[in-house]
């Protein structure tokens, strides 16, 4: 049953890629884990990103979330109804009401097309199968409109992608993203590729479309700092679970995992003398391999707290035990012994 108010609702995914040897005759050996077990909730308006470093799975995750990426188990309700039992026609329809945003906007868009044409193609494409009910006159309407809300004067509609810089090349591709009408924004690092001085820009975009067209998002960033300004609620993972989650407040003013404290250390401060005072906490190592199974916490080999039970037995999402270390905000859950008790 779905939870009231989410319109997006994953539980147990799991996206396993397989390692396989052998020149003639391929056999698998092994796979990799690149999401290992991931359970989380959207509400309709919110915005909840996934953060973590490299490989850690958040972008398989958003792929397996919008079906271009095969679920190896679990489920993923869009409105109740699960993404992974749809046939192509059914998933082709049900793909109107969730779009992409991602990261390279160069790569996204067709070089060949006029940017009236990028964002007109989805609309018309729908059109023609009797699946939107809109004219060629209010698909163009619908352009003109899409493109004045993502700052784009109506003079660069007849213009290829090439004459825009980053920033205007993103704001095609949201437009576009938003052609069909949709309820879910996946965006997968939609800033990472823009100077600094454009990403807050872009944010601040972001933020203005899912006031007036009541987006809900799926938020995917490497940078902690982007998420924390952008998302009500922030999920942190680490080889391929989320260790932790949290609304962007709680996560940033009582950060419990281990690993989420070392990823909060490295942001850097606004205020010099603050930044200069602050103690970093530097991991050790790197991600281990996703092809390895292992037994115990997934973190262990590179947490400077590791207790001897972390190495036969993995710790669960849950709620911080009370008493534990500082007061839980509501829906704060981590996945370490130090707050779980005995
Ligand atoms: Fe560190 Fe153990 Fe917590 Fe894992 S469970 S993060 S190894 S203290």
């Amino acid at each position: 049953m779905s939870a009231e108010g989410a319109l997006l609702e994953v539980s147990g995914l799991k996206v396993y890629f397989p390692v396989e040897k052998g020149i003639i005759v391929r056999k698998r050996v092994g796979w990799v884990r690149a999401v290992d077990g991931v359970d989380f909730q959207v509400s309709r308006g919110e915005s909840l990103g996934l953060v973590g470093e490299s490989g850690c799975g958040k972008s398989t995750t958003a792929m397996a979330v919008a079906r271009l990426e095969a679920l190896t188990a679990g489920k993923v309700l869009f409105e109740g109804r699960d993404l992974a039992a749809l046939n192509p026609t059914e998933l082709r329809r049900a793909r109107k009401d969730f779009q992409l945003v991602f990261q390279d906007p160069w790569s996204s868009l067709d070089p060949r097309m006029r940017v009236r044409d990028i964002i007109a193609e989805p609309m018309q494409i729908f059109a023609r199968r009797g699946e939107l009910d809109l004219d060629g006159a209010a698909i163009e309407a619908r352009v003109a409109s899409l493109m004045e809300s993502c700052g784009l004067s109506k003079s660069f509609a007849e213009r290829y992608p090439h004459e825009f810089s980053g920033g205007q090349r993103q704001r095609v591709g949201i437009a576009r993203a938003l052609a069909l009408g949709p309820k879910l924004i996946i965006a997968d690092e939609p800033v990472s590729a823009l100077d600094v001085s454009i990403q807050s820009q872009i944010l601040n975009l972001l933020k203005d479309l899912q006031r007036q067209f009541n987006l809900t998002f799926l938020f995917i960033a490497h940078d902690l700092a982007v998420v924390e300004y952008f998302c009500d609620r922030i999920a942190v993972m680490y080889l391929g679970r989320i260790v932790e989650i949290a609304s962007s407040s709680q996560l940033n003013h009582m950060p419990l995992h281990p690993y989420t404290r070392a990823l909060l250390s490295a942001v850097p401060l606004p205020d010099p003398a603050k930044e200069r005072s602050r103690k970093r906490l530097i991991l050790k190592g790197d991600v281990p391999s996703p092809s390895i199974e292992r037994a115990g916490c997934p973190f262990r080999e590179r947490c400077s707290e590791a207790m001897e039970r972390c190495a036969h037995e993995a710790p669960r999402l849950s709620p911080p035990a009370p008493g534990g270390s500082g007061p839980a905000g509501p829906g704060h859950e981590v996945s370490c012994f130090l707050y779980q008790g005995n």
